[in-house]
């Protein structure tokens, strides 16, 4: 691989989406950075979570800019694209075919693509068991990073992608992660075309959404044919700990959880009480809308670290990969003078994302509602006729 050393030193603190897309960005302009990862190995977190629909001007621009459409185009699943959106008594009120868009967001598994992602990048470039635990700033801008290993490094650029708790932010602002009203517990069954057929069928090949009540129940497949079900509560915060819900013992948590939706249709509730033994907590948080900060030499965030957002905008995962192949042109496009990049690359991420977080709070509002059903399926009807006005006077659709 004709890398060369990199100059400036650039450290990449986290090998989620968008560390590894910074990391395969620059590589390709002939970059070599060191990324560090907290866990131990490739493999030491099985399960890399759900599917993800990837936007041709987000995900899959970025994917572009790391020379890895063709494998993303192999493994990408456009009939993931399929949706279909239900009452609480299970009255279908939308439904679309994965062929209603194309390649607009075609879905791939958040494993897959680290897969790609990984298999794209120098081997030497992931340290992995490298947990920051300190960074100590030093003159001109150069930053000493300290690991739980014991080990420290110097770097002159430091990218902080290391998600929703980073130990890079508070280099730049004091802003910490906020609870958005609403809870999530992740449910599955595997195999579901064999050993769950009916609720296969209901679920189809890509995400199904029962609303109401101040709660959902949304399904999505998953291309090793998992049913992956997020199960959406709005309660207080640290409800998933306070409620009591024994998570270790999967039965009695299927009933606490099934007490919930005592009068929802059964045959939406089934996704719970046929679920495997594998329940996962998840409180959604969020970063406060339109965080910035002032740029700062030497330090720069990407990602979740800059921006978490609720998924309800499917955007997180796309941000953090185009903030990457942006961060790595604008590095590679002013390389004598690295701060200047980093002010511009700024500048455009902060501008490009608020609409987004605005609208990722905004719709979590409208789907967990009392009648979240009717306002998504509103929402839709929207959003189809900005389409088709936008096709109708030959803009882009938005
Ligand atoms: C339930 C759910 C569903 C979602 N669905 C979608 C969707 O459909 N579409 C979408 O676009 N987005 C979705 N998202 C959002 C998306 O998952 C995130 O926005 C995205 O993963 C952020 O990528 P990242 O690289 O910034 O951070 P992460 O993926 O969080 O990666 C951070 C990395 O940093 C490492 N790390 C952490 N701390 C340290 C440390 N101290 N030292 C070294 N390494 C460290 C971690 O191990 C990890 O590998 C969803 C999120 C959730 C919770």
């Amino acid at each position: 691989m004709n890398t060369i050393a990199s100059t400036p030193r650039i450290a990449i603190v986290g090998g989620g989406l968008g560390g590894l897309t910074l990391a395969r960005t620059l590589q390709v302009h002939g970059i070599a950075p060191a990324l560090y990862e907290a866990d131990a190995a490739r493999d030491a977190r099985p399960g890399q979570g759900g599917t993800l629909d990837l936007d041709l001007e987000s995900g899959q621009r970025a994917l572009r800019e790391a020379g890895l459409t063709q494998e993303f185009l192999a493994a990408a699943r456009p009939e993931g694209q399929a949706f279909k959106l239900v009452d609480k008594h299970g009255t279908p009120l939308r439904e679309m075919t994965g062929q209603d868009h194309g390649m607009e967001r075609p879905e791939i598994d958040r494993g897959a693509l680290r897969d790609i992602l990984l298999d794209s990048l120098d081997p030497r470039t992931i340290r992995w068991g490298k947990k920051l635990t300190k960074t100590v700033p030093l003159t001109g801008g150069r930053h000493e990073l300290h690991f739980t290993d014991g080990t420290s490094e110097t770097c002159d650029l430091l990218v902080g992608a290391d998600g929703a708790w980073s130990r890079v932010r508070p280099l730049l602002t004091d802003a910490t992660p906020q609870y958005n009203g609403v809870s999530f517990l992740e449910l599955g069954i595997t195999d579901a075309d064999r050993t769950q057929p009916a609720l296969a069928e209901l679920v189809g090949h890509g995400s199904f959404y029962a609303l109401g009540d101040d709660k959902g129940i949304m399904p999505q497949r998953n291309g090793d044919g998992r049913i992956r079900t997020y199960v959406a509560l709005r309660v207080p915060e640290n409800w998933l700990t306070t409620s009591g819900i024994p998570y270790d013992r999967p039965a009695e948590a299927r009933a606490a959880i099934l007490a919930h939706f005592e009068d929802w249709a059964p045959e939406v509730t089934d996704l719970i009480r046929y679920s495997d033994d594998t329940i996962l907590p998840r409180p959604i948080m969020r970063l406060p809308v339109g965080l910035t900060w002032p740029t700062t030499p030497g330090v720069t965030l990407l990602g979740d670290a800059a921006h978490l957002m609720s998924p309800f905008a499917g955007a997180g995962a796309n941000l953090a990969m185009l903030d990457g192949a942006e961060l790595a042109l604008a590095i590679t496009g002013s390389p004598e003078d690295p701060a200047a990049a980093v002010e511009a690359y700024e500048k455009v991420m902060h501008d490009r994302v608020l609409p987004l977080a605005e609208m990722a709070s905004h719709h979590l509002d409208l789907m967990i509602a009392p009648d979240g059903a009717h306002q998504m399926a509103a929402m839709i009807d929207g959003f189809a006729a900005m389409a088709a006005e936008n096709r109708d006077t030959g803009q882009p659709a938005s």
